[in-house]
Order: structure tokens, then sequence, then C-alpha cells
């Protein structure tokens, strides 16, 4: 399919991609893409707009992913209308963002996010208008609603393979900075000089990686040599946006790979502060647990099953909590209040990055506190435990925990077990457990036996209040 599309490109050789003022323009018979391939609302938004005398195109990921035989994940409109104009051409139609204004535009449950071509702004603040564009001193875009030309537009996009405009009149392609070329060569590569575009925004670090993991392709290597350095960059972005940037790498179905890939170039790190000094500590089992988790991850995107932020979180800053609660624990803290305390702690740090939200940190608290539940099996505990809604997560943790070579005492077996058994074998595996326990391990009933004295105010500290 992608042999069409490449007979008919030149192949230069280049370092750094400026976007050309003239496209090289493919015609249907040149591309691979059909029509009936996109979204018919995203057609019928650009058809709209060109017939009230607007420039319109799809653009970006959509044009990528078509040209490479993947479904595309949305669709994107470029178009010369300012986001009042598309708002008026359409009854249902939203216009959001500040530092980046655009119209989404409502079907049902689909949404064609339409932008404005915009051009760069220039640089020195008394040239800039601050109410449509600005950056602070080094250089990072604050706002971003200087509208210019098509041409202007191709020129600002982040990636040579996102600056591809299709036109659905006349199914040509325009492309402006040798995208085609890139698709071709299996090349991630900035547009313009990659330090400055980096610094305008860093988050094109991790779109570098994002797109080199969905897409198996290289980052050239003049985009991938400053990353290493600008990634301290990324503490300047705002924590909200760095959520969304941070599930999109983690939830697209390449997380394992996305995760080696921000490693390598030192973005983990700045993102995930304590995780990465665990990382560094125990690398076996805490590369081994991260694994395990994005890969579990990933395979249940691709069985079509739901993921939660929360247990991805939750597996990303466990191993950070060790170290703390001994920490706390040095300081004369008992051991169950030293981890709520550091969980506490840690969660609040990580959301000065990574504003994760209320409703994912307290899942990760109450998964945390299973992990120090499900060993307390006792009496009626086991079934009690088996009732609470946050057992499914906390088992499955659990086993992650295992999986990683935590050592348990063969706990997840326990409660595998547990589950599929009849209600006189739980009684059984009940009784076995307080007879092994006054049999063979002495010393630690009598931890144990102390540990439930204090039971109460222990399950009572667990409970996730403070969050
Ligand atoms: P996908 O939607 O598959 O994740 P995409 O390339 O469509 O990938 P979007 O975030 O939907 O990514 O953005 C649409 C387009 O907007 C991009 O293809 C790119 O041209 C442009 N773009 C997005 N973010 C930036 C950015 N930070 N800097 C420059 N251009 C950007
Ligand atoms: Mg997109």
């Amino acid at each position: 399919m992608l042999k069409k599309l490449f007979k008919s490109l030149r192949s230069p050789l280049r370092r750094a991609q400026q976007a050309h003022s003239t496209p090289h323009v493919l015609s249907n018979s040149q591309h691979p893409i059909k029509r009936g391939e996109i979204s018919r609302y995203a057609i019928s938004v650009v058809e709209r707009l060109q017939q009230a005398g607007y420039q319109a195109y799809l653009v970006g990921g959509c044009v990528r992913d078509l040209l490479l035989d993947i479904d595309p994940k949305d669709f994107d409109v470029a178009t010369s209308a300012t986001p009042e104009q598309v708002r008026a051409e359409f009854r249902n139609a939203r216009v959001i963002g500040r530092r980046f204004k655009l119209v989404h535009v409502h079907f049902g449950r689909e949404i064609i996010e339409v932008a404005t071509f915009r051009a760069n702004h220039p640089q020195g603040d008394e040239e800039e208008d601050s109410n449509l564009a600005s950056r602070n001193e080094s250089g990072r875009i604050l706002r971003d609603n200087v509208y210019g030309s098509l041409e202007d537009d191709a020129q600002r996009r982040d990636f040579t393979i996102n600056a591809l405009y299709y036109d659905p009149s006349n199914e040509r392609i325009l492309d402006y900075a040798n995208g085609v070329h890139d698709i071709r060569n299996h090349l991630i590569r900035l547009i313009g000089d990659p330090t400055q575009r980096y610094q305008e925004d860093p988050v094109r670090m991790l779109r570098a990686v994002r797109f080199a993991a969905k897409l198996d392709f290289d980052i050239e290597k003049h985009s991938a040599a400053p990353i290493y350095k600008l990634a301290p960059m990324l503490r300047e972005i705002p924590s909200a946006r760095l959520f969304d940037e941070v599930l999109k790498l983690f939830l697209a179905g390449y997380a394992v790979y996305t995760y080696e890939l921000l490693v390598d170039y030192g973005l983990f790190g700045q993102l995930f502060p304590a995780s990465a000094a665990a990382l560094k500590k125990d690398p076996d089992y805490t590369d081994q647990l991260f694994r395990t988790a994005l890969g579990n991850t990933d395979l249940r995107i691709q069985q079509g099953k739901t993921v939660t932020p929360a247990f991805l979180f939750a597996a990303l800053l466990w191993p950070a909590l060790p170290a703390r609660v001994q920490k706390l624990q040095d300081r004369g803290m008992p051991p169950i209040p030293a981890m709520q305390e550091a969980a506490h702690e840690l969660i609040s740090e990580q959301c000065q990055l990574i504003a994760v939200p209320k409703r994912f940190t307290l899942p990760i608290r109450e998964i945390w506190d299973m992990q120090e539940r499900l060993p307390r099996r006792s009496g009626k505990r086991a079934d009690m435990l088996l009732e609470n809604p946050r057992f499914r997560a906390g088992y499955d943790f659990l086993l992650l925990r295992e999986s990683a070579g935590e050592p348990t005492g063969g706990l997840g077996d326990w409660w595998t077990d547990y589950q599929d058994c009849s209600d006189s074998e739980r009684r059984t595996m009940i009784r076995d457990l307080s007879s092994q326990e006054s049999s063979t391990d002495g010393p630690r009933k009598r931890k144990r036996s102390s540990r439930r004295k204090r039971g109460p105010s222990a399950d009572g500290a667990a409970k996730p209040s403070g969050e």
C-alpha cells in the first residue's frame, strides 16, 4: 500500500527540516488514503467550512496514521476560520482552551477538533500582544493564539509527519515539511531547530517518545540529541497538562516501550522522581514491577478491557514507599502510621508534578491499604475482605508484587484458592491458617497477634481519609 505513496517522492538527506512555503502535492493516485476511511463527521466539518469560504483540511495524526494503515484515534481539522467563525457555522460547537484556543464540534460521542491556522509569533516581550501570544524567559510558549496562513501553520507544527494536510474535496495531500519522506523512513523529526522547538514547548519531548513508541519509529538523531539535557524543562509544565500527557503515554497500548524510551531519554525521572530513585536503588525488582504493570496495561488495552489510571500510578509509586516508611520509622513512628504518612507524602509530592485527580488518588491509597490487610485473614476477616469493593484491585496488585519477586509467603496463591473454593473448604483454609501459625510460626504469630490487638486503630488509620 505504501509503495504507491513512495514512488512519487523526493528523498533528500536532511538534518533540520524547515517547512516549505510551497508544499509537495500528492494527488489521489499518489497516496493510499480513501475518503471512505475518514469519519463522515470530519469530512462534513471540512466541507461546511470550505462552503462558507474558508480554507479547511484534515491534518496531523489522522493523515499520518491513515498513510501508515493505522486506525486514527481522532480527526483534527485545521482552518483559516477563527474559533468564533467556526462556532458560528455549527450549532454543536464549543470554543475551548486558553493557552491554545480551539473548537470542539460534537456529533454524539464523536468530537471533531478544529484549530485555526497558527503562526510562529515573534520572540521578545515588546513585540508581543500578551492576550494572543506570550513566552516566559526560557522561551516557553505560554499562549499560542496568533493566527496565520496555511504555510505558517505548517511551520509551527511539531513533527514533519504531523504537518500533512488532506483535502477531502480533491483527495490531495499537501506535504510542507517532507513528512511523507520521514514516514517512509520511520523517523520522528522536529520541524525547525530542535532545541528551540523543545524550549517553546517541552511537552514535545514526550510527544516524540509517544509517537516513536506508537509507530515504532526512530527519533531522528538531531531531534533526539537535545532531549536528555532539556528533560528538566518538563518541571515547568502545568501539572494538569502533564497528567493528560502521562495518560496518553501509558494508556495507548505501548506502555512498556514508552517506559523504556522515557528512561533512556531521562524523561521518566522528571515525571516520577521518587520512582526513578527507587529504580536506581533496587533496579531489578523495580524495573520488573514497572514492566509487568505496564505490560498488563498494554494487554488489557489490546483485549478491549478497561484500565484504571489508579492501578498504574499505584504501581509506579509503590517501590518508592519503603524508603519513606523506613525514614519515618527511624524517627520513631510505628509501622502502620508510618506507612499511612509515607503514602500521603508520596502522593502529595507526585501531585505537585502531575496533577492526579482525587478520584484516582483515593483508590491508590485503597489499593495500598489492601496490601496491609490481605495477610490478615483469620476469623471473618478473609470473607470481609472478599466483599470489599477494592478486593479485586488489591489482589491483582498483590500478584503484581509477587511477579516482581516480592516475597509474600505464597499469599497470592492462598487468595487465588480461597476465591475458587466452597464455603466449607474456606472454613478449613482459615482453620489451617491458625493451626499453621500456632505450630510452625511461633514468632510470627506473636507478631501478628500483637498487631491484631492494634487492629481497630490500624484499620481505622488505613482508611485513606487524609487524601
Ligand atoms: P494522536 O491524536 O494520534 O495522539 P496527533 O498527532 O493527532 O496524534 P494531537 O495531540 O491530536 O496529536 O494533535 C494534532 C496535531 O496538532 C498534531 O499532529 C500536530 O500537528 C499539532 N500539535 C499538537 N501538539 C503540538 C505541540 N505541542 N506543538 C506543535 N504542534 C502540535
Ligand atoms: Mg489527533
